[in-house]
Order: structure tokens, then sequence, then C-alpha cells
């Protein structure tokens, strides 16, 4: 694996994932263990571990990014709001050391519980295509 790292392998296609959105720099695909209905997941296809290595250039158009896939996935799932997170460093409960944010939908007035829960396979694709036909 490229790297050693999962999210590379995921851009190079070495590892499945239910994709939303795929340009030719970024790729926004659902986190398989989901905070809640829709945590989708995006990054850069270039590595760089956080934020403080990213190039200016690209991390301004991921933020573009998200914002165009938090539209699709806010369209799709019909969430009243979502939470963009973005950790840096293992202190600060980053997991993955490749750039990536996330949009977690929130639903009705459920508490702020930034948890993982095991994803079911034929919920996710389905979710997939909902919101990458946005
Ligand atoms: P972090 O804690 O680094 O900010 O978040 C990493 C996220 O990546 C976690 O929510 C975790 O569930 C997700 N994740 C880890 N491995 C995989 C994977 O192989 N596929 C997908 N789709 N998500 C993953
Ligand atoms: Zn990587």
């Amino acid at each position: 694996m490229k790297n050693n790292c999962v999210f590379c392998a995921i851009a190079g296609g070495e590892i499945p994932s239910f994709k939303v959105y795929e340009d030719d720099r970024f790729l926004a695909y659902l986190d398989i263990n989901p905070f809640s209905k829709g945590h989708t997941l995006v990054i850069p296809k270039t590595h760089s571990e956080a934020l403080l290595d990213t190039d200016d250039e690209i991390l301004g158009d991921l933020v573009k990014c998200v914002k165009r896939v938090a539209l699709k996935v806010k369209a799709a799932t019909k969430c009243d709001g979502f939470n963009i997170l973005q950790n840096n460093g293992e202190a600060a409960g980053q997991t993955v050391r490749h750039i990536h944010f996330h949009i977690v939908p929130r639903y009705g007035a459920s508490p702020i519980v930034f948890e993982n829960h095991e994803g079911n396979m034929q919920e996710l694709s389905s979710l997939a295509d909902a919101i990458r036909s946005v």
C-alpha cells in the first residue's frame, strides 16, 4: 500500500469505498463507521498528513469541494444541519494520517456525540447512490 496510507489506497482504487463525489484532485466517500447517517469524508488525492503540511492552493480548493459535497449530502439525507470536523494529530483524535474533512449530518435536536458506529454495507451503498446522484 502506497505510503502505508489507507486513504491513498482508497484514492488509488486499491481499497473499495462508497464514493459520493470525485474529480481529478478530490474524492468524497462515506465513512465506513459513521457518526450519523450520511457521514462523509472529503480528501485530496495527493497525500499530506494534516492541515499544516497541506499546500495552500489544494487546501483552499478542498474547502470548496467540502461545500459542494455538503450540499449534496444535505439534499440527499434531508438532514437538519451538519458539522464539519478536521482532526490534526493523535491528541486531537486523528486516526488516519491523510488530511480529511468530515461532514457529519445532524438530525433534529439529538445531542452532539461524535462516536463511530459499525456501518451497514447495504445502507451505505444505497446512500452513496442517493448522494452521488444529487
Ligand atoms: P479521524 O479520526 O482520523 O479524523 O477519522 C478517520 C475516519 O476514517 C474515521 O471516522 C473512520 O471511521 C474512517 N475510516 C477509517 N478507515 C476507513 C476505510 O477504510 N474506509 C472508510 N470509508 N472510512 C474509514
Ligand atoms: Zn495518503
